[in-house]
C-alpha cells in the first residue's frame, strides 16, 4: 500500500519517495493507521521490517498537522536502545522534517552532560536517546517530560536485555500520562519482560504482531 492511503500526507510521502521508499513495509501498514487514530501500539516485527517509519512518520505527521496540546517541548520523545540506533532514527527524523521548522535534538550517553542541557533549553520539538542518559537528565531536571503527547520505545526488547527496565520506568513515570500516546516497538517477544513491561506502559494498545517472534538476536 501507499503511504497516503495509509493516512500519510502528500508531502511526507514524496519525501519517502525522494529516499526511494513507495509502498509500506506490513508493519507499517499495520501500525500507522492505528498509531494516526491515537491508539496506544505494541507491535513485534523482525529486525530489518522497517519499524523506524513505523512510529516516525505518525510522530512527525502528528507534529506538523496538529496544534500542540501543551505549551511544553518536547512534543515527542524517542527511547532507543544504543547509540548507533538513535543515530538511524535521528537522521531519518531530520530528513522527514525538513523545511517544517521543526527541530530535533539527540541525548546519548557518552556526550557531553552540559552541552545536552543547552539542547534541551532550547526546546526541540523532538528528543531521541538512550535511556540511560535521559534518566540523568530527568534526575538532573533538565529534560521535562510534561507537555509529552508520544512517548515511542525503539527495540524494547534489547534495551530490557541491556538492563535498562528502571530507567524505562523513570521514563514512563515522568512523562505526562494525560496527553500521551505510548507506541513500543519490538523485534522479538523472547525477553519474558517485554509483554509485563507493555502492560505497565501501554494503555488498551492496539497488538501487532508479526511472524518470526523467535528469531535469534
Ligand atoms: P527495523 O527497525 O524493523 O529493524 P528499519 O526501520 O531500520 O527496520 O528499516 C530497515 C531498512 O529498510 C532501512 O534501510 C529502511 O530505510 C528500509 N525501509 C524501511 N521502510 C521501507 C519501505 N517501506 N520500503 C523500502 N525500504 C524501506
Ligand atoms: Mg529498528
Amino acid at each position: 500500500m501507499l503511504f497516503t492511503e495509509l493516512g500519510i500526507d502528500t508531502r511526507l510521502a514524496k519525501q519517502l519517495a525522494h529516499q526511494g521508499i513507495t509502498d509500506a513495509t506490513e508493519v507499517q501498514e499495520r501500525a500507522v493507521p492505528v498509531a494516526l487514530a491515537g491508539h496506544d501500539v505494541f507491535a513485534q516485527s523482525k529486525t530489518g521490517s522497517g519499524k523506524t517509519l513505523a512510529f516516525l512518520l505518525p510522530a512527525v505527521q502528528r507534529v506538523i498537522k496538529q496544534r500542540a496540546l501543551s505549551k511544553r517541548d518536547p512534543r515527542v520523545l524517542i527511547v532507543t536502545p544504543t547509540r548507533e540506533l538513535a543515530n538511524q532514527v535521528y537522521s531519518q527524523c531530520r530528513l522527514l522534517i525538513a523545511g517544517h521548522n521543526l527541530s530535533v535534538t539527540k541525548i546519548l550517553g557518552g556526550e557531553n552532560f552540559n552541552d545536552q542541557i543547552k539542547a534541551l533549553h532550547k526546546d526541540p520539538h523532538f528528543v531521541i536517546g538512550t535511556p540511560g542518559r535521559l534518566a540523568d537528565h530527568l534526575s538532573h531536571r533538565s529534560l521535562h517530560l510534561q507537555g509529552l503527547e508520544m512517548l515511542i520505545f525503539d527495540e524494547a526488547d534489547r534495551m530490557l536485555d541491556l538492563g535498562f527496565k528502571e530507567q524505562l520506568d523513570a521514563i514512563n513515570e515522568a512523562a505526562n500520562h494525560r496527553l500521551r500516546q505510548t507506541l513500543l516497538f519490538s523485534a522479538t517477544l523472547d525477553h519474558a519482560e517485554v509483554t509485563a513491561t507493555s502492560r505497565n506502559l501501554l494503555k488498551s494498545p492496539k497488538s501487532i504482531m508479526l511472524s518470526d517472534a523467535h528469531e535469534k538476536h
